[in-house]
């Protein structure tokens, strides 16, 4: 991110009902950036999706923080605007992490998880990037080029 042009930072307790709250709170910070409403859909479901495997994963039964940080900014020789949303957990970290974004893998297949929480992310976000420390958490970094502000695909807006 080269110039960020607002930013947003929050924390909340791992209870599902964040889950919902984080959707909510993304959606409403990046209305300034102006996206679509395909746009603002996938970020929601990759914010969701990221802060349920805080809950679910990370932090098990136990309820702990979840940390949010939102910006939107710009990237060098690009004028569109860049969402960039890090979604953090302190909880029990990720013990390879290649491993778990693959499609269909899961470690709670009993809980009925599909294992598609990060295929979804990749495939509706431009950049996912995981940071995980077993024992002490994990760290996703959600990044979308808004393409609407950059005067492409304006027709029905
Ligand atoms: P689904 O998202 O389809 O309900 P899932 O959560 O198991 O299923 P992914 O979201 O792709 O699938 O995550 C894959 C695996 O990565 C999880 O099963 C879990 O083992 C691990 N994982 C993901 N996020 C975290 C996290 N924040 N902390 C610890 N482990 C995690
Ligand atoms: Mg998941």
């Amino acid at each position: 991110m080269n110039k960020p042009k607002n930013t947003m930072k929050v924390s909340f307790p791992s209870r599902g009902a964040n889950e919902g709250l984080a959707r909510m709170l993304v959606a409403a910070f990046i209305t300034e950036a102006d996206p679509t409403v395909e746009e603002l859909c996938d970020i929601k479901t990759a914010v969701s999706e990221a802060v349920t495997n805080c809950i679910v994963h990370g932090y098990r039964s136990r309820i702990d923080k979840v940390y949010l940080t939102a910006t939107i900014g710009t990237k060098p020789k690009d004028s569109a605007p860049w969402v960039v949303i890090r979604i953090r957990d302190k909880g029990c970290g990720i013990e390879d992490v290649h491993k778990a974004m693959e499609p269909l893998f899961t470690t709670a297949p009993e809980e009925e998880r599909a294992g598609l929480g990060f295929a979804v992310m990749e495939s509706l976000m431009d950049r996912v990037k995981v940071i995980s420390h077993p024992g002490k958490g994990t760290t996703v970094t959600l990044e979308k080029r808004i393409v609407s502000k950059a005067g492409e695909g304006d027709a029905d807006r």
